[in-house]
């Protein structure tokens, strides 16, 4: 906002002077039903934002109305989620709904819509167990796990575990590997609101084997009457279970340890406990191209009892969360009253399914895996039509990201269209939608996580909003058109 004004006095006239009032731009016919639908007081602050743009010389006095009917159809259309391009580079967005779905999920989506086999065998016609087809699917992508649950979401495969497991009693956990999962949720609230104690070992950078033997150590043992040498103090922990979460929103460098899975796997079965794995990002099988995330088939042969996860993460499908791993334990979890409230729905089921038959397809992968000389050729092509219509763009070295799905600090080698700044509000008020990356005073197109069957979709919002702001050739320049909107 710290732009100077446009232009300065001498020479043209002031094209400031041009700007209407808000209540001529509010009672404008263009916008007026919008106005009344979403309420005076609603749409009051978004004419009070377009003319303080206008003002600011970053919007062309003939382009306000314009622009305020655009924002104002961004919060009018009722109930819907609005598409949105997405071309921050970032693969798992966050804000924007984390994995898209690809078409064979799309359309196993549409298909499940109806009446659908969720509970029932065709073949005998009796009732089936829910979601047979992604169980075996599941089982097939992680050979190493005994049965599979699916859940509404990774929080709640993590609830379940230590409701099941280990309510009323306490559940041992590396300080490290607190974390805060995002929106201000954190995993040790998550934890303790399953009724399970958190028992706190080692320290935020560095944590020891002999941290958790020390925990287990004197604890309350389990009926195995024989297994410890001193008997159980009657005060002494009661210990349920060992948790290892990946932390897979940042990355803690420099001093630091922790104990690897197949380690605390030998402490957790010395103590005959189970241990319970949140891997985050959902990763199935280990990937040559993200080294340092952990995948749900090596932790299960590493020793996890459970492995929890996202499906919507880095495995690209639906918003789900996946419990992989012994059989009893899975059981165990599938039974307690809790997961029928954490169950997913048929569509969630069907997008899964659609996910696990063809993983290479996926956009998360897709997109994460996408060579730079292609990005580079559909950023060069955008560039090119942009400037032929006298805007100023130039393709600049861009690394993607993986995103809150994990793999921080590890980059995506790629590239971008460089834009005026100006142009980033416009974009996400256009139809579609973009999100653009703002960064150092530029706006910036990622093409990664643009379906190439869209780049001519992107091409259009661009060329739109840079006309709404009087960049380029359609719109003019601010500074060109004088005369009062309408
Ligand atoms: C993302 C994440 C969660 C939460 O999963 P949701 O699917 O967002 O509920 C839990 N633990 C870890 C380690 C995560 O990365």
């Amino acid at each position: 906002m710290a732009h100077p004004p446009p232009r300065p006095a001498p020479g043209p006239p002031d094209p400031r002077r041009g700007i209407p009032p808000v209540d001529v731009v509010l009672a404008h016919p263009a916008v007026a039903d919008d106005v009344a639908r979403l309420g005076r007081a609603r749409a009051l602050p978004l004419a009070q934002e377009v003319l303080r743009q206008a003002r600011g010389g970053h919007l062309s006095p003939t382009q306000v109305v314009d622009d305020l009917a655009a924002r104002l159809r961004a919060r009018t259309v009722p109930g819907c989620t609005r598409p949105v391009l997405n071309a921050t580079g970032v693969v798992v967005h966050t804000n924007l709904g984390r994995a898209p779905l690809g078409e064979a999920a799309t359309a196993a989506l549409l298909d499940a819509a109806g009446y659908a086999d969720v509970e029932l065998d065709l073949v005998t016609g009796r009732r089936g167990p829910r979601g047979a087809a992604v169980q075996d699917a599941l089982l097939q992508a992680v050979p190493e796990a005994g049965a599979a649950l699916v859940v509404n979401n990774g929080a709640a495969a993590l609830l379940l575990a230590m409701t099941a497991l280990a309510a009323g009693r306490e559940v041992v956990v590396s300080r490290g590997e607190l974390v805060e999962i995002g929106d201000g949720f954190r995993l040790t609230e998550l934890v303790e609101s399953s009724g399970a104690r958190l028992h706190e070992v080692g320290t935020t950078n560095r944590t020891h084997r002999a941290d958790y033997e020390r925990a287990l150590a004197g604890r309350a043992a389990p009926g195995s009457a024989g297994a410890s040498p001193a008997p159980a103090p009657a005060d002494g922990p009661d210990v349920a279970a060992l948790l290892k979460v990946h932390p897979g929103n940042y990355r803690v460098t420099g001093f630091t340890s922790d104990v690897p899975v197949a380690e605390l796997a030998e402490v957790s079965r010395g103590a005959g406990l189970p241990l319970v794995v949140d891997t985050g990002s959902g990763l199935l099988a280990p990937d040559p191209a993200l080294p340092d995330e952990p995948d749900a088939r090596s932790a299960l042969r590493d020793g996890a009892d459970l492995v929890v996860a996202s499906a919507d993460k880095l495995l690209g499908g639906p918003q789900a969360g996946l419990v992989l791993g012994d059989a009893d334990l899975v059981e165990r979890l599938r039974r307690h009253p809790v997961a029928r409230a954490l169950r997913v729905d048929k569509l969630t089921l069907a997008a899964l399914g659609a996910t696990l038959r063809d993983p290479g397809s996926v956009p998360v992968t897709v997109a994460r895996r996408a060579p730079a000389a292609g990005l580079r050729a559909r950023a060069d092509a955008l560039e090119g039509v942009l400037a032929r219509h006298g805007l100023a763009a130039t393709v600049v070295p861009h690394d993607g990201r993986v995103g809150g799905g994990g793999a921080p600090g590890v980059p995506l080698p790629g590239w971008a269209v460089a834009l005026p700044e100006d142009l980033a509000g416009p974009l996400r008020l256009g139809d579609p939608a973009v999100l653009a990356r703002v960064h150092d005073g530029r706006c910036l197109l990622d093409p990664r996580c643009v379906p190439p069957a869209q780049d001519g979709l992107l091409l259009a919002a661009v060329l739109a909003a840079a006309a709404r702001v009087g960049l380029g050739g359609e719109g003019g320049s601010p500074a060109a058109g004088g005369h009062p909107a309408g």
